[in-house]
């Protein structure tokens, strides 16, 4: 079936309870709302003309209606494109123009952008959820009163979503997830995850991002849990609406882990609710996590994934909380198949050995947008090669090492970042710290660290840590203070913007 049916198809059960609370403003949407406005926007938009093959474009931070959003475009079988809200008008129309959307629904805060770049690319219409005087409410569309179409969609190759790429290696990529991929991912995720009623999930991570999109709120609307919606990260806010909501399972990106490791008074705020926390996006480091987890008085485990595969491959299972190392991003999810490569060929390496992470399974992407070269060369017999550098145990437990294109190269010797900027973390004085080659006269290219420390801490003494701890070839060779370290929104370090700056 689709992505609807298989979310919403059993909302009946659920009814009156709310699957969506906004965490700023209390606004909740029940789960029978969800059904009904779902079925109406999805009539509405058909009546404009929007059905099978078309794009609808959303624009907005996590709130309830963004759900309604979502399921009333799939309900018209349209797919969405979901997009950040801080993008510029020059990026939101290359991705609208990429994705021929024809409808583009936003947010309050954003209308008067998105309603400015809609008439720039001929986008006649332009919904708000909420109010403004530069769209229509998207309340009219399900107030119109049109049945939602009936619809034989095959969800083999019926395109739910087209998220791009987070950006981090280059240009961001149209991504064709089909339902059947996201389908097959809440499925997986369901095996071991048992988001059940009881729960309240924390959104922060925004819904834009695949996981965001699949792994907080689908899991969480699949399970008839509560979805708590946080249009921002700032640790108190947030450890302040962990309390008063009673969430049971939290959702992090490193940073945010960082944050919370760090916060003056974590403490102070009732947590005892919370059961599972979750982090994924970027590598995390060991130490951090246990600082974290000493502060939460909750474990956090990983899972590893990306946005061609819906975005889940590896995660660790509720049961396996106490049983998986921290660090590692766990097993493969049910019926996935992994191999590790020599990057670049199809040599599969001697077992125990580090090599490039392919993966197969129901919920690898159809393909990227216009692009089949790049599909051809990502994916092979079925072989997702997702350019991550990986370890795997005896156990069948997953390390990501880092990624292929972000190892520095030191005459000859590969060094990983991610090692370097565990290591700088470990270092009382370090906040945060980021690491990329640099060009280097004798070993062609070297570490250089980006480093957020406290006052006082000296760059030599920084070095010396770092020298004492990692051998001589994977010495940082370079450091400079920064105040903070670029990320995306779901926390990758964008060593892209460090690198240009040398
Ligand atoms: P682009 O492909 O556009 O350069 P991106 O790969 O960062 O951007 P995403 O699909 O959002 O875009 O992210 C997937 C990547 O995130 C993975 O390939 C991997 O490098 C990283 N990642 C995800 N989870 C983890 C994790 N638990 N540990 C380490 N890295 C992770
Ligand atoms: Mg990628």
């Amino acid at each position: 079936g689709t992505l609807t049916e298989l979310v919403l198809g059993t909302a009946g059960r659920h009814g009156d309870k709310p699957a969506l609370v906004d965490g700023v403003t209390g606004e909740t949407l029940t789960y029978a709302e969800l059904a009904e406005g779902a079925e109406a926007g999805a009539g509405g938009l058909a009546a404009l003309g929007v059905g099978p093959g078309d794009v609808v474009g959303l624009l907005s931070h996590n709130q309830p209606r963004y759900a309604l959003a979502v399921h009333a475009a799939l309900g018209a079988g349209a797919a969405v494109t979901p997009m950040n809200p801080v993008l510029t008008a020059g990026e939101i129309g290359k991705q609208l123009r990429a994705s021929r959307a024809k409808v583009l629904v936003t947010a309050e805060p954003v209308a008067e952008k998105a309603a400015d770049v809609a008439r720039e690319h001929g986008i006649e219409h332009v919904y708000v959820l909420g109010e403004h005087e530069r769209a229509r409410p998207f309340a009219e569309l399900l107030a119109g009163g049109n049945a939602a179409p009936r619809l034989d969609l095959d969800p083999e190759t019926a395109v739910a979503v087209l998220p791009f790429s987070s950006g981090t290696t280059g240009a961001a990529k149209g991504v064709r997830l089909t339902h059947r991929n996201l389908v097959a991912n809440l499925v997986q995720t369901r095996a071991g995850w048992r988001v059940g009623p009881g729960d309240v999930q924390a959104a922060v991570l925004p819904f834009f991002h695949i996981y965001g999109f699949t792994i907080i709120l689908h899991s969480g609307l699949l399970g008839g849990a509560t979805v708590l919606t946080l249009p921002r990260f700032e640790p108190d806010a947030y450890l302040a609406a962990l309390a008063e909501h009673r969430v049971t399972r939290a959702y992090f990106a490193p940073p945010m882990v960082l944050a919370l490791a760090n916060a003056p008074d974590v403490e102070n705020y009732d947590l005892s609710a919370l059961r599972y926390a979750f982090c994924g996006a970027a590598p995390l480091d060991v130490e951090v996590t246990e600082r974290a987890e000493r502060r939460l008085g909750c474990r956090i485990r990983q899972g590893y994934g990306m946005t061609e595969a819906s975005p889940g491959t590896h995660q660790v299972y509720d049961d396996a909380f106490a049983t998986t190392p921290a660090g590692s991003v766990g097993r493969l999810s049910p019926n996935t198949e992994a191999r590790l490569v020599q990057p670049g060929t199809d040599t599969d390496v001697a077992p125990g050995e580090d090599g490039e992470l392919l993966v197969r399974g129901p919920q690898v992407m159809l393909g990227y947008l216009d692009n089949p070269e790049a599909t051809a060369s990502t994916i092979t017999d079925g072989w997702l090669h997702t350019g991550d550098i990986a370890r795997v145990d005896d156990d069948g437990v997953f390390w990501i090492v880092d990624r292929l294109k972000e190892l520095i190269k030191y005459k000859g010797y590969q060094v990983a970042p991610a090692e370097l900027e565990a290591v700088l973390l470990s270092h009382p004085g370090v906040l945060d710290a980021a690491v990329v080659g640099v060009p280097h006269a004798e070993g062609g290219e070297a570490p250089k660290a980006f480093v957020v420390a406290r006052r006082g801490v000296e760059a030599d003494d920084v070095l010396r840590w770092v020298a004492e701890r990692v051998a001589p070839y994977k010495k940082v060779r370079a450091l400079e203070f920064v105040d903070t370290i670029p990320k995306s929104p779901t926390g990758k370090i964008l060593r892209r913007v460090l690198k240009e700056r040398g």
